[in-house]
């Protein structure tokens, strides 16, 4: 059954990267929630593709593999999506491994920096939440600088330290747009652009994102996130039918303590959209029982 009223839940976070939850937990609550369509999208890492699918399986949870991978576009950070690739592609795996690579120098000079208004050993604070070695990200600062009483929540320490121009940050080089949709595309994917809202681009800028995003062979935007508002939502839900893309659905679901929109609660999209599973929905993983 492919169609737009389908509680789709195409973007979420484990320990794998940023989240607080294992992949088995995450089914575990989708399934709870009523989602009928499932993907892990961790930050530029698949290791806990295998364990979210068994557990989908087990569920009888019907699963899409996911990622979601850090692109340097026009001066700012963009997230692109890739859904139903084969995870054992060995272009996509190296890709993936090269953008994660620079996290661990990243978070030392962030580290460094925050010594520098007063924080001390945030680095190794900031180890204390992380579940993969390999994927230490500002999420992880940011519970460190919650758990010693610097800021009340995550929120405020992006807002007073973990952004641009504030005391933490620390300017990265993350992969190109072209590779990021490449790997995806020659894995058998699909490439969505992730929370087009959050970016603050410019319309030009935005328009170029968009335009070079299609040319390398994007075919996806989410529309409906927890990122965006609902007017967001119809805004881009226009923007996806003038560039002749399809749409998707995800809560970017993080940490039950953290995250505003829990997964599968979503609204549904609109039938005026292509949703983004019809393009990949042999590659569904159905459970076989
Ligand atoms: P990184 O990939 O290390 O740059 O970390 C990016 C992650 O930080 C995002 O995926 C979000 O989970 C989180 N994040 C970014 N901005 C904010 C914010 N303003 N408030 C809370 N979390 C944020
Ligand atoms: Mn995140
Ligand atoms: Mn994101
Ligand atoms: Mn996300």
């Amino acid at each position: 059954m492919v169609t737009t009223y389908l509680n789709a839940d195409l973007h979420c976070h484990s320990v794998v990267s940023d989240g607080t939850l294992t992949p088995e937990a995450l089914a575990a609550r989708a399934k709870a929630n009523g989602v009928e369509l499932w993907a892990l999208t961790d930050h530029d890492e698949i290791g806990g593709q295998q364990r979210a699918a068994a557990a989908a399986s087990a569920l009888g949870l019907p699963y899409l593999s996911g990622v979601e991978i850090s692109v340097s576009f026009a001066g700012k950070t963009v997230h692109i999506v890739g859904l139903g690739f084969d995870a054992e592609d060995a272009q996509l795996q190296r890709g993936l491994r090269a953008t994660r690579g620079g996290r661990t120098q990243r978070a030392m000079e962030m580290s460094e920096q925050l010594a520098r208004v007063g924080i001390a050993d945030a680095y190794q604070g900031a180890l204390e939440f992380v579940g993969n070695p390999e994927l230490i990200s500002r999420t992880h600062f940011a519970r460190f600088l919650v758990e010693r009483g610097s800021c009340r929540d995550t929120n405020e320490v992006f807002r007073k330290y973990l952004t641009e121009g504030k005391p933490g940050y620390v300017e990265h080089r993350w992969a190109a747009l072209k590779d990021a949709v490449t790997w995806i595309t020659q894995a058998q994917g699909v490439a969505v652009i992730a929370h087009p809202a959050r970016y603050g681009f410019s319309a030009n800028a935005e328009y170029a994102l968009f335009s070079e995003f299609k040319a390398h062979g994007g075919r996806g935007v989410e529309v409906v996130t927890g990122s965006h508002s609902v007017a967001e939502a119809l805004r881009y839900a226009d923007t996806a039918r003038e560039f002749g893309l399809a749409a998707s659905r995800g809560s970017d679901f993080h940490s039950p303590e953290e995250s505003r929109t829990d997964l599968g609660t979503l609204p549904l999209l609109s039938d005026a959209l292509t949703p983004v599973w019809e393009l990949v929905h042999e590659r569904i993983q159905r459970p076989t029982h």
